[in-house]
């Protein structure tokens, strides 16, 4: 018998309305029996505020669920700038081996349609954007325990510290297609800021001659190619790759890392950066929110003492898993025999997170760069409504993310970089030049 075929349309891609979501998620039996009652009664809104695909919140008698599509472009750019579907394949398989390696940190994928470029997912509510909340002055008690957690066991499970060496490689080789959103950061995070680029902006008049000087900054862009070429030829582990306070949703009690697109095996440092850079700003940009002097000093404390802990618990929990499940293929035990061996090997490891801590600190200066003279801004600025004074917020930020960038000597410690960052803190810039 031949196989009967799909009614017209249903085996391609399409841009779903909330008419056609209807349709498709009401004849899949186990999502339409978590929503609940009958398929009209459900709730449909599109609630993307991201820059790439659609997000609906489905809402029925007895759940809700979210549906993310890709769509077959850049949703903040439009038609012009394409971008493959494949995308949501990639951030599915994330999310997946996330759920594994790190349970309970990201969301559940109930179900997934690649023609369609669709994933339905556990709604995270009452949930609310991580970045959103900073920029109200809102602290997070579980954040630093949970944001290392997931930084720790994501990473060190999918490195050779802790696979055998052909498993690894077989991971590396199921997210190589995934090599279009790798050139968008290659393009966006390591080389438009540094150069003249349509889709550049900044914050004008006022950035102008610091944007020109970024332009013309050797040293920096020594210090941002090697980053770029450390980004692209380093598969040490399976990145999330767009690590920052808008992929992360939270309460006060719980935290959960979302919209993994950008995963693929590359620089661990690159995602522990991304948590620690869009702390710094959140830290940066409080002075830009604040409608009497000190009003947020409670809330900028915590951010800069969040920005030490996560990487003191990160580096913590790293090097404990390293010490009880190091079963991969690199660093053999058996090389490593008797006291002095284990020495040896204990102090290579802290040699590893120094090591890992640079890499830390020059991923997160690039990521600073790119959000204030690149193409895509963060709230934690944007939010500042007078100009002059989220340029001198913004000012501050780059004068430290220089610093971090070409100087990573002079930051071996993240006390150094907080206590720099709290000197900046009420700095005042001269736009002149
Ligand atoms: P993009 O890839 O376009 O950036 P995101 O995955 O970041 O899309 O999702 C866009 C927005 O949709 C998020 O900022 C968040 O507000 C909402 N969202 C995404 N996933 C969920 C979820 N599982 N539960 C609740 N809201 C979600
Ligand atoms: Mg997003």
């Amino acid at each position: 018998m031949s196989p009967q075929p799909l009614p017209s349309g249903q085996d391609e891609y399409r841009i779903l309305r909330e008419a056609d979501l209807r349709d498709y998620l009401a004849q899949l039996p186990a999502i339409a029996r978590q929503l609940g009652g009958a398929p009209t009664t459900w709730s449909i809104g599109e609630v993307g505020d991201g820059n790439l695909n659609l997000v609906f919140i489905v809402r029925g008698r007895d759940g809700s669920i979210a549906v993310k599509q890709a769509l077959p472009y850049v949703r903040l750019v439009g038609e012009s700038w394409p971008l493959p579907l494949s995308r949501s394949h990639f951030e599915r398989l994330a999310l997946t081996h996330q759920a594994r390696l790190a349970p309970g940190l990201v969301p559940a994928v109930l179900h997934h349609d690649e023609t369609l470029a669709l994933i339905a997912m556990q709604f995270l509510e009452p949930h609310i954007i991580m970045r959103k909340g900073l920029v109200a002055g809102t602290t997070y008690p579980r954040f630093v325990d949970d944001i290392t957690t997931f930084l720790a066991r994501t990473l060190f499970f999918s490195s050779d510290l802790a696979v055998p060496a052909a498993e690894k490689k077989e991971g590396i080789a199921a997210f190589a297609g995934n090599h279009a959103l790798c050139k968008i950061t290659e393009d966006l995070i390591f080389t438009d800021p540094y150069r003249v680029a349509e889709q550049n902006r900044w914050t004008s008049s006022w950035l102008d001659a610091t944007a020109a000087r970024f332009r013309e900054d050797l040293d920096l862009h020594v210090a941002v190619s090697r980053l770029k070429l450390k980004f692209m030829a380093s598969p040490e582990a399976l990145i999330h790759g767009d690590l920052h306070t808008g992929s992360i949703m939270v309460t006060e009690r719980e935290t959960r890392v979302i919209d993994p697109e950008f995963a693929f095996y590359g620089p661990m440092g690159f995602d522990i950066g991304a948590v620690i850079a869009n702390l710094l700003m959140a830290y940066l940009a409080s002075a830009g929110h604040e409608r009497s002097p000190g009003e947020r000093q409670a809330f900028e404390e915590w951010v800069l003492g969040t920005v030490e802990s996560v990487w003191t618990e990160f580096a913590c929990k790293f090097v404990e898993l390293w010490r009880t499940e190091g079963k991969g293929d690199a660093y053999p035990v058996t090389l490593f025999a008797g006291a002095e061996g284990a020495a040896r090997l204990e102090a290579e490891r802290q040699a590893y997170m120094a090591q890992l801590f640079q890499d830390t600190v020059g991923f997160a200066a690039a990521k600073i760069i790119r959000r204030i003279l690149g193409l895509a801004h963060n709230i934690d600025f944007e939010l500042i409504e007078d100009p002059k004074r989220r340029a001198v917020c913004e000012a501050r930020s780059l004068r430290l993310a220089r610093g971090m960038m070409v100087d990573a000597a002079k930051f071996p410690t993240i006390g150094s970089i907080t206590k720099t960052a709290q000197a900046l803190r009420d700095w005042q810039p001269d736009f002149a030049g």
